[in-house]
């Protein structure tokens, strides 16, 4: 089929959804040239013939006639083992051989009798010669040209190595001369966003910035699909898994048993304000706020550690760059034997190990983001810093803020104090121990020692807030009494306390956000950037 300046006929009627006659006769007369496309193929063994050149007919006979075109819709018709190469292999190893690619077309310039086109593949990167000359027609040549970027296409080609390194790509060192071009998937012909745009650096510098074209955050997230395509996010979301894996790898071999915890529940799990209600046929029911009660439910029936990886849901409305209202929470709970500070070292741990796989086993992705949003590597002490409540007030007095003993801290505060921890101990990430009683959950354990502090703790990266935790309180009695102390009305949780009526041993926890550990791991500046499609109180689309 034929690609007329850069627009598919066929394609653009699918688009508009008309069926007039003229777009039924043309879906029919593509059918049919698709079945005799395959029909030769069959007969011939070989690539189908394509219609010639990408811009109409040209009289004099094509020397290339079946070495381009547009593949006809893949249904499965044929099952065919080929090797295909990952863009990322293509080096001066494979010097003067011929390869196989399927990837997307980044950007095509035309140039006299031959044409530049960069192939993407993921992160990946490497330009393609389209040169006419024996072999390759100037129809070939015009078709390619015209082949709208981010199509995907199939092309063979002989790898060569370059005399100058291409900075332009990934694979520097060489670079591909097209011997066959087929269109897989036509891209429409304009683009929201450029693929090129949307990966921009980000630099502090004003004059570079009026030059250069950003897209902003609405455009991306409206065209996620295309945004997500960047180097940027392909190393985003790489990172977010290798949080969940190293994650999952720390507590398993500390025997903790990964479970999965109800999101529809009957009651509010951290008290009325914040939940979701949604209609439970002919009733109502709630959106798990955290999987807390269930995971503890887990330690009074004998699992001893567990952990989950769930989403997780908050009616904030909250319009920060570190609120979401559906995130991912990675929860973990676990039975002690006689001190909290065992279940506090366990995550402080998990957490070191974490920093330490991402480093060790993602630093291109690490740094490829980088490249876009600059940032210092984050840093981590292993065991971690622990500081304890009073401390930090110090810490933050000493600096000039007026911070209560009893008192949250604010964002800001919080922020600060991250930094002064940072020149002083030269960490990224540290644990906050013994927050004041007052604000804490109902189900936190009260200090022995101490009324008005709690055995609880925040962990903190680069300033902000990305766990909460805490010995929980497995004495039903204790916990009716704080319960009521918070007003809580008994009944409503009943279900909860009853599941220590029967003994449960003492326990611990925390629950962590993976989109803020992603965000603050890699000194992003908005939350946004590390949830793939995000949901806020203004966005539930795509
Ligand atoms: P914050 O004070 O920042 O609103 P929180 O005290 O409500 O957080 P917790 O309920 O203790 O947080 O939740 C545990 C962890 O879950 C937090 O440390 C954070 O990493 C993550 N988290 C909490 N709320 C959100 C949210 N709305 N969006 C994204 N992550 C969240």
């Amino acid at each position: 089929m034929g690609v007329q300046d850069g627009e598919n006929a066929a394609g653009a009627a699918d688009v508009e959804g008309k069926h007039s006659k003229s777009a039924l006769k043309k879906a029919a007369k593509e059918l049919e040239k698709a079945a005799k496309k395959q029909a030769y193929k069959a007969e011939k063994g070989g690539p189908e013939p394509s219609e010639g050149a990408a811009g109409g007919r040209v009289d004099e006979p094509d020397i290339s006639e079946f070495r381009y075109g547009e593949l006809p819709l893949n249904q499965s018709q044929i099952k065919e083992t080929r090797t295909v190469t990952r863009v990322e292999a293509v080096n001066k190893s494979l010097a003067n051989k011929t390869v196989l690619i399927r990837a997307r077309l980044h950007t095509s310039r035309a140039k006299g009798k031959q044409c530049f086109v960069v192939l993407r593949q993921g992160r990946s990167t490497i330009q393609m010669l389209v040169a006419v000359g024996p072999g390759i027609s100037k129809q070939m040549l015009k078709f390619v040209t015209n082949v709208p970027k981010e199509s995907i296409v199939d092309v063979v080609g002989v790898v060569q190595p370059v005399p100058k390194p291409i900075e332009s790509c990934t694979q520097s060192e060489v670079e591909l001369s097209c011997h066959e071009f087929w269109v897989v998937s036509l891209s429409a012909p304009k683009l929201p966003l450029q693929i090129d745009d949307a990966t921009r650096r980000v630099t502090d510098d004003a004059d570079e910035d009026n030059l250069n074209i950003r897209v902003n955050q609405d455009t991306r997230l409206d065209n996620r699909v295309l945004d997500l395509r960047t180097p940027t996010n392909q190393a985003i979301y790489r990172i977010e898994m290798g949080v969940c894996k190293l994650f999952r790898a720390a507590l398993e071999k500390k025997s903790f048993v990964e479970i999965h915890t109800p999101k529809i529940i009957p009651a509010a799990s951290e008290g009325g304000a914040n939940v979701f209600t949604v209609s439970y046929f002919k009733g109502s029911a709630f959106l798990a706020q955290s999987p807390q009660l269930y995971k503890q439910m887990a330690i009074a029936a004998d699992f001893e550690k567990v952990y989950t990886i769930g989403s997780v849901f908050r009616a904030e409305d909250s319009n920060t760059h570190r609120h979401l209202t559906e995130f991912i929470g990675l929860d973990l709970e676990m039975a002690f034997d006689t001190h909290y500070h065992e279940v506090m070292d366990t995550i402080g741990a998990t957490f070191t190990e974490i920093f330490r796989g991402l480093r060790d086993h993602y630093a291109d992705e690490i740094k490829t983001v980088g490249k876009q949003y600059p940032a210092d590597e984050f840093t981590f002490l292993d065991p971690p810093l622990r500081l304890e409540f009073p401390q930090a007030v110090q810490m933050l007095r000493e600096a000039g803020v007026d911070q209560g003993d009893e008192e949250d801290m604010s964002t800001p505060t919080e922020k600060l104090l991250g930094r002064l921890v940072k020149a002083k101990y030269d960490t990224d990430f540290y644990i906050l121990d013994k927050f004041p009683l007052a604000v804490r959950p109902f189900y936190t354990m009260p200090d022995p020692n101490n009324p008005k502090a709690s055995n609880s703790y925040d962990m903190f990266m680069r300033g902000e807030e990305i766990l909460s935790g805490a010995q929980r309180i497995h004495d039903p009695t204790l916990l009716c009494e704080r319960a009521t102390h918070h007003g809580i009305d008994l009944e409503k949780i009943k279900g909860y306390v009853d599941s220590f009526r029967y003994g449960c041993p003492p326990h611990g926890g925390g629950g962590i956000g993976l989109e803020r550990v992603t965000m603050l791991y890699l000194g992003l500046d908005n939350i946004r950037k590390t949830s793939m499609f995000p949901r806020d109180p203004k966005r539930i689309t795509p």
